[in-house]
C-alpha cells in the first residue's frame, strides 16, 4: 500500500534527511507499520523478496548517535522487526536484521534503521564489500 503519510508527530527532525521527509507524509512509502515512534516501510530496492525498513520516527542519523534515553526505542525497535517478521510469514524459515553504521559500515541513508530481509535463502557472507568477497575467495 503506497501512501503519502499525514504524520503528526512532534519528533525532531532533520529537514534534508529523506527518511524525515517520508515520516512527515512528503514523500510517498509503502507503509507496514506505524506507531508515535517508528514507521516501518518497504525498501524501495528489495535485496529480498521481503526487505522492509524499520526507523525510528526522531532523527538518529546512526547507531553511534545513540544514548542512554534511546534504549527503550532500541528494544520497540528489535520488537517491531520479530513481529513484523511473523506478520510478513518470514519467522519460521529464518531472515535477518541489520544496520549499517557509516561509511565502512554501507550506510547510505543518514537516519538510522534497521533492514528487516527474508523470504528467501540469504548468503552466508555478511558485510563483506565485493572486492574483500573477491581477495578471500582468491586466498
Ligand atoms: P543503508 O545502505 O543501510 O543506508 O540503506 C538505505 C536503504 O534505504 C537502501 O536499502 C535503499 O534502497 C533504501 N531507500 C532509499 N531511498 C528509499 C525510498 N525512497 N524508499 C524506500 N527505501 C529507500
Ligand atoms: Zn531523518
Amino acid at each position: 500500500m503506497i501512501v503519502m503519510a499525514t504524520r503528526k508527530s512532534t519528533t525532531k527532525r532533520s529537514r534534508d534527511c529523506i527518511f524525515c521527509q517520508m515520516i512527515a507524509g512528503k514523500l510517498p512509502v509503502s507503509v507496514r507499520y506505524e506507531d508515535e515512534d517508528i514507521l516501518a516501510f518497504d525498501d524501495i530496492n528489495p535485496h529480498a523478496p521481503v526487505h522492509v525498513l524499520v526507523i525510528p520516527k526522531k532523527h538518529i542519523a546512526q547507531l553511534s548517535d545513540i544514548t542512554k534515553r534511546d534504549e527503550k526505542l532500541m528494544g520497540q525497535m528489535v520488537y517491531r522487526c520479530k513481529a513484523l517478521a511473523k506478520e510478513l510469514g518470514i519467522e519460521q524459515n529464518g531472515y535477518r536484521v541489520t544496520i549499517n553504521v557509516g561509511g565502512w559500515g554501507g550506510q547510505i541513508v543518514p537516519h538510522l534503521h534497521f533492514h528487516l530481509i527474508g523470504g528467501a535463502p540469504l548468503t552466508e557472507r555478511l558485510g563483506l564489500y565485493t572486492e574483500a568477497i573477491v581477495a578471500v575467495s582468491e586466498r
